[in-house]
């Protein structure tokens, strides 16, 4: 017997989903039939990857670092098209500097688009699902926030709080339905890893078991999984997707 994964009927918000990882994550929900709402900052971008991506695919914009315009794109894309029962809230950037180089504008950056982003989502999405008693929220943190990296202090500390976040909307929540896990991706090639030197990439490469970068299409399989009913008993998890990298 086949197990066939169905979200027919299902609504998802994918932040970031223009391009990377969040794209490749929002095409699977999609491939297995859920209504999915593309965000990016440029609502022209976002409208023509939805076009893309195919019918019952809608481009909404916002600014995670804006939390009006995160609450209004959300309101947005449930009157398009229904509640959102699937939150993935993948946005995320960089500002990598050592310590004693770090400005408070990219500590604060960084921490508001990746952290505060993920809590402004959450919470707008948190009543409708309350209501309905279900939900599955999927938060893209890294491996960077369980094992802190040189060079990314402000970035560590946005992925191991969302980590810490995303555990306490699990607790919170279990009795109303919501599950909320996170994925924490190794080195995956995106435009973010693009512009690193050959010498790292490299590096990189040696320390991966699996003797390969990560694809966009790894994370969105475990996405699928955390979004549907084979995922139904798992929540405040964390999901590592890295290639057998940090062990
Ligand atoms: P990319 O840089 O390739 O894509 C980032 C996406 O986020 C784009 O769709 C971009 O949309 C959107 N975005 C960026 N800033 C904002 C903002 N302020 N408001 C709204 N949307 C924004 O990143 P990846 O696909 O590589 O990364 C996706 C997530 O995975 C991030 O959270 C990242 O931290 C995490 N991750 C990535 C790893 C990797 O190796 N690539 C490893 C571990 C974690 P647009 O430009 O259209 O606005």
């Amino acid at each position: 017997m086949s197990i066939a994964i169905d979200l027919t009927g299902r609504t998802a918000f994918v932040t970031g989903s223009t391009r990377g990882i969040g794209r490749a994550i929002a095409e699977t929900l999609h491939r297995a039939g859920a209504k999915v709402a593309i965000v990016g900052r440029s609502l022209e971008v976002a409208e023509a990857v939805a076009t893309q991506v195919g019918d019952g695919a809608r481009g909404f914009a916002c600014d995670v670092t804006d939390p009006a315009s995160v609450r209004a794109a959300i309101d947005a894309a449930e009157a398009a098209l229904g509640p959102i029962d699937i939150l993935v809230n993948n946005a995320g950037l960089t500002r990598d500097n050592l310590l004693i180089r770090l400005t408070e504008a990219d500590w604060d950056l960084v921490l508001a688009a990746n952290l505060k982003g993920a809590f402004v989502a959450t919470q707008a999405v948190i009543k409708g699902m309350m209501k309905r008693r279900q939900g599955r929220i999927i938060n893209i943190t890294s491996i960077v926030g369980i094992t802190g990296n040189a060079g990314q202090a402000n970035y560590a500390a946005s992925k191991a709080g969302l980590i810490g976040f995303t555990k306490s909307v699990a607790k919170e929540y279990a009795g109303r339905g919501i599950l909320a896990n996170c994925i924490a991706p190794g080195f995956i090639e995106t435009d973010m890893t693009d512009g690193l030197p050959e010498a790292t990439r490299s590096a990189l490469l040696e320390s991966i078991p699996l003797k390969r970068l990560g694809a966009p299409g790894d994370i969105a399989g475990a996405v699928l999984f955390l979004a549907s009913d084979l995922g139904a008993y798992v929540t405040g998890q964390v999901l590592v997707v890295d290639g057998g990298m940090i062990g």
